[in-house]
């Protein structure tokens, strides 16, 4: 993909909100950073203290939120609830996630400022959790605590759901949920995390135009274990093939006829958004009339490793065991595995059916683990047009497309709330700095897209909720 622009020169109208307080809101998000609040699967390691730290901080930097809104922990999660005057109005919710990963030991000393020194330096904040994601949770209850400051109040009730756990098991998130459900809550729309990745959109067929990727839905992770049984024995009389030669043939059928590819309404969507900009054959010739032409973008996209795998379960053969200890021996019972990532249109129950068609007989199938693809997000909905107009009044020259996310976050476990499940960090830092930053050494947000961030959510915040 050709890309020669940075994020920052997309920026429009950073002269907006001239009164918010910016060093104030820099040092706030410093100030969160130096909380350690690292997660660890062994819960036992985390240290909650660090989490109570945390709240408290919160409480008292925010002030009208602090006065105005109901404050709730739940286990180390938080949940703030500030009512809207117009009970007639379901409410938005933000989210966010307090832990962070851990630092890599060892590699401290290759930090230019200590993890979490929250230091800014350079025009940076630095430290970890400035791109994952403290900065979302600081930058929400900036854009609130902001627009409170002018001395108004929500039409629309807004929550703030903050979990504990997002890196690890989201049983936070999950406790919020059962909380909120037992409330008989529901949404108008849910704004958590996600990578928006901009992009030149040639391979759509569309050179020069660019593209920026909000995630609407999540796909499934499914692993299947494959296992044969057989006696083994010396490999001088194969006569019925050995286990590791039909575990390969089971393997080979798989991967040599994956499930059909689908084209999802977040492709046709993008296609339709991308217009007269898609100009090169043979995209330009098929763009005008999708369904007329599905078999063929469908297996354009399955050429391009940009957009194969929005089209298709991918298919991704991984672990083969134990085999035999020596070259004249057969091997025995022998496990495989190959891991899927599903759309929608396939679910695990589907998919594991058309697996057992292909594979010859005495190949048991079993899933490991599996969770289907989420639901796709409304793109027509209230929620989504109002989070695309104002990160189109930002970042100039940008087409926002919808499309899904690989990873899981704790956003899915909000699904059953709304039909509008948003996964957006509006901070649009530059690629290089994320790819060295997320999870990873110097982790760090410029001041400038930081802020930058919080404009998209005081205008969303302000637009969906405070405006009449
Ligand atoms: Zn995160």
């Amino acid at each position: 993909m050709v890309k020669c622009m940075k994020n920052a020169d997309l920026f429009i109208n950073e002269n907006e909100y001239q009164d918010l307080d910016e060093a104030g809101c820099v040092a706030r998000l410093s100030r969160a950073i130096r909380f350690r609040t690292t997660s660890y699967l062994d819960t036992r390691k985390m240290d909650y203290s660090q989490f109570d730290g945390l709240h408290a901080f919160l409480r008292e930097a925010y002030p009208l939120l602090g006065q105005l809104a109901r404050w709730e922990e739940i286990g180390h999660s938080l949940l703030i609830t500030l009512e809207g005057v117009d009970p007639g109005l379901k409410p938005a919710l933000f989210m966010a996630h307090q832990d962070v990963v851990p630092v890599i030991p060892g590699t401290e000393e290759n930090w230019h400022h200590a993890p979490f020194s929250g230091d800014v330096s350079g025009g940076y904040v630095w430290g970890r959790g400035a791109i994952d994601i403290k900065e979302m949770l600081t930058g929400e209850l900036d854009a609130c605590e902001y627009l409170l400051s002018r001395g108004e109040r929500p039409r629309r009730t807004i929550c703030f759901a903050f979990g504990e756990d997002e890196e690890t098991q989201s049983h936070g998130a999950m406790a919020i949920v059962e909380t909120l459900k037992r409330r008989g809550l529901r949404f108008e729309f849910i704004l958590d995390e996600g990578a928006g990745h901009v992009s030149d959109a040639a391979d759509w067929g569309a050179p020069g135009a660019l593209i920026c990727t909000v995630g609407t839905y999540e796909k499934g992770y499914a692993d299947l274990e494959l296992s044969v049984r057989s006696q083994g024995g010396h490999s001088s009389n194969p006569f019925r093939g050995t286990s590791l030669g039909i575990l390969c043939q089971a393997i080979a059928s798989i991967v040599e006829h994956p499930p059909k590819p689908v084209l999802s309404d977040a492709v046709k969507r993008t296609i339709a958004l991308l217009g007269d900009r898609v100009t090169q054959p043979p995209m330009r010739d098929w763009a005008r009339d999708v369904e007329g032409n599905e078999e063929a973008i469908l297996a354009y996209f399955m050429r391009h490793e940009s957009l194969y795998h929005l089209v298709s379960t991918t298919v991704a053969p991984t672990m083969i065991t134990p085999g035999a200890p020596a070259g004249n021996v057969m091997p025995q019972d022998m496990r495989a595995n190959v891991n899927f990532r599903l759309i929608p249109a396939d679910t695990p129950d589907s998919l594991m059916a058309y697996c057992r068609s292909l594979v010859p007989g005495g190949v048991e199938l079993s899933w490991a683990q599996q969770i289907g693809a989420s639901r796709p997000s409304d793109i027509d909905s209230f929620g989504y047009k109002a989070l695309v107009e104002t990160l189109e009044h930002y970042f100039g020259g940008v087409i926002f497309v919808p499309t899904q996310n690989r990873g899981a976050t704790d956003a899915r476990q909000y699904e059953e709330l709304s039909r509008c499940v948003l996964r957006f960090g509006p901070f649009l830092e530059e690629e290089d700095v994320t790819a060295e930053g997320m999870h990873g050494t110097n982790e760090r947000v410029s001041v400038r897209a930081f802020m930058q961030g919080l404009r998209v959510l005081i205008r969303l915040m302000d637009r969906t909720c405070f405006a009449k």
